[in-house]
């Protein structure tokens, strides 16, 4: 019997569920709901790819990656005829479009009913993807959920989202639901190092990521760059005893901001006690190590007292 994969960093909760299942337990729709960025696509991919792999099996996750099956999920995209894969907002679809099968961004909500209750191409499951899952209208989200209602046998459907809010209840009760948590920055530096993003770029990336790789891949192409160095810059000048101009601060950033200010109080209190506890922000170790050492309350009410003044500055030179 060939060896069986499941190349997927963390997500231990979400393994121990699949690894669970028997085939003949399997559900035709599960949610997977967690944070941006911590792999739920990636993991439903691998789930796809094992359902879809013909090498004998006692359970669900595995594939041996030699099959003909698996030749078929590339390392880029997959193009698995039995396997149908959407990002985004789903449109309804054209009626009387010719059928636009793994050709681009152009799967809607009706080529995926079309596709899925025509016969599987192997004689097996079917499998759809619908990640980040958003509809374009209603009349798209309509056509999903009356197939959900009563979908045709052998079909299992994975949609991913970071907010299970926005999913319309009646599509969320007919899926199962699982739950993917943060990762460890170790975990996010392995799947870095996996994407072959090595260097001292990478450490930082990953100590900053939050446990999301996404996060740390928008570390590293520098979409976070400037709001982070404004923050730092605000958060040295007021521990200097400042009064630092904030206008980084808006609505947009603050969630964000805030974040970069919670890690560097964090890192400043942890510096001070020298007790070899490992700093997040790692670029500004040096910096953070000349401050003088604070206790967790004093940190705190100093950054407190510091945004008092700034907020006081700022409304006095609005009136
Ligand atoms: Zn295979």
């Amino acid at each position: 019997m060939s060896e069986l994969h499941f190349d997927v960093v963390g997500a231990e909760g979400p393994k121990r569920y699949f690894s669970a299942l028997t085939p003949e337990r399997l559900a035709h729709a599960y949610l997977f709901t967690g944070p941006a960025g911590v792999g739920k696509k990636t993991f439903a991919r691998r789930l796809a790819q094992s359902l879809l792999c013909t090498a004998p099996k006692e359970g669900v996750l595995g594939y041996d990656g030699t099959c003909a099956s698996c030749k078929l999920f590339g390392a880029e995209s997959a193009r698995h005829p039995d396997f149908l894969e959407h990002e985004g907002a789903l449109k309804i679809g054209d009626p009387d479009a010719a059928m636009g099968f793994h050709e681009g961004d152009g799967l809607s909500s009706r080529d995926i009913v079309r596709q899925l209750s025509m016969q599987s191409y192997s004689g097996g499951l079917r499998v759809l993807l619908l990640g980040d899952i958003d509809f374009a209208t209603p009349a798209a989200a309509n056509a999903l959920l009356k197939f959900l209602e009563e979908p045709p046998r052998g079909v299992v459907m994975v949609l991913t989202t970071a907010a299970p809010g926005r999913v319309l209840p009646t599509i969320r009760s007919r899926a199962v639901e699982i739950c993917f948590s943060r990762l460890s920055n170790a975990e996010v530096r392995d799947v870095l190092d996996r994407l072959q993003v090595e260097g001292s770029d990478a450490d930082l990336a990953a100590s900053l990521s939050g446990g999301s790789v996404g996060r740390a891949l928008a570390t590293l192409e520098g979409e976070e760059e400037s709001l982070r160095t404004h923050v730092v810059r605000w958060f040295f000048e007021s521990v200097g005893g400042k009064s630092p101009e904030s206008s980084w601060a808006t609505r947009e950033t603050l969630d964000e901001g805030l974040e970069t200010i919670k890690t560097l109080v964090r890192d400043w209190i942890v510096a001070s006690g020298g007790d070899g506890v490992a700093l997040v922000s790692i670029d500004s170790a040096e910096r953070l190590r000349t401050l003088k050492p604070i206790e967790p309350g004093a940190a705190v009410a100093q950054i407190a007292s510091t945004a008092a003044r700034s907020s006081g500055s700022l409304s006095g030179a609005r009136r």
